[in-house]
């Protein structure tokens, strides 16, 4: 995850810990070099400016250079500014609701069967929730199956209506199934497209309005660095989401999506998926990150 964004810092980063005098020269060449990496790792040239500038300020604020240990100290800022633009603080997702309604939005391929299996194994196994997975794709009949053979493997119900072809009504049936039927949590899978068209977003807009959820998550492909952000802000625009999902973490990405998103459409992100496997799903913690990216 994220090793040649690491291995940059690193190497950045490393002036001034092998020094014993910093000078402002060692800073201002640090900050470069920093800022270098982010921009090798696809954060736009404004973020990767407005973060060097941050730390810069704050190093000066913190008068650096007379400090005991003045590396230290900006390895810190460093990392106390990586976790801000990751978003700060981590935010859980709302369980508030009976059911808990959560939709899922996204393109097609960027995981969001898979995550909301991921989802629905985690609320259940660690939350001792009774979820319920709906199959919202009503072009794609193998979208359906898969979210079956997710569910199989989880053992959580899949509500699908095959023959429907109106994903509104299968959303609405669907919440009034699980109302009947003891189910605290409605997650909904709905069709995703290879890229953004108006049909799609018409759709899940129309799903989102009907079934006003308790939780929207964007889920997103993160090897797709910076396209990433801008399906995020393609989605925000229309869905207003609360949260994003980084998908394939567990890929040499190099990281432009976890850095910026949070900062372009203002969400946090919530949760990360690291593999193909059910388990494969982490809580995002901004500070845990960049530690891990900090090495
Ligand atoms: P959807 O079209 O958005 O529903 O995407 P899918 O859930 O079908 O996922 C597309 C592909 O990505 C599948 O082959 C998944 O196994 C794979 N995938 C999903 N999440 C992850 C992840 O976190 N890591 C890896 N390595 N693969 C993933």
């Amino acid at each position: 995850m994220f090793s040649n964004l690491s291995d940059k810092l690193d190497k950045a980063l490393h002036i001034l810990k092998g020094h014993g005098k910093i000078t402002e020269v060692n800073v201002a060449d640090t900050l470069k070099e920093v800022r270098r990496a982010l921009l090798d790792a696809d954060v736009n040239f404004k973020i990767a400016k407005d973060f060097t500038t941050t730390v810069k300020e704050k190093a000066m604020g913190q008068n650096v250079l007379t400090s005991l240990q003045p590396g230290q100290l900006m390895v810190k800022l460093v990392k106390d500014e990586l976790t801000e633009l990751m978003g700060g603080e981590e935010v859980g997702i709302n369980l508030s609701g009976t059911p808990t309604v959560i939709l899922m939005s996204g393109l097609q391929g960027s995981g969001k069967t898979t995550f909301s299996g991921k989802l629905a194994n985690f609320l259940k196994t660690k939350k001792g929730k009774k979820p319920l997975l709906v199959a919202c794709d009503i072009y794609r009949p193998a979208a359906i199956n898969q979210l079956h053979v997710v569910g199989d493997q989880i053992g959580v119900e899949v509500y699908s209506e095959p023959e429907n072809k109106d994903a509104v009504a299968i959303a609405q049936n669907a919440i009034k199934h699980a109302k009947a039927n003891g189910f605290n949590v409605v997650i909904v899978d709905t069709a995703g497209r290879l890229a953004i068209d108006e049909q799609m977003m018409n759709e899940i807009a129309n799903v989102h309005k009907a079934i006003t959820p308790h939780e929207t998550l964007f889920v997103v492909d993160s090897m797709t660095g910076q396209d990433a952000v801008n399906t995020a802000k393609a989605f925000n625009d229309r869905l207003n989401f609360d949260g994003v999902i980084l998908t394939k973490l567990d890929g040499d990405t190099r990281g432009g999506a976890a850095l910026t998103i949070k900062s372009v459409v203002n969400k946090p992100i919530k949760f990360i998926g690291t593999g193909e496997k059910m388990e494969a799903i982490d809580i995002f913690y901004p500070s845990r990150m960049a530690d891990r990216i900090l090495g």
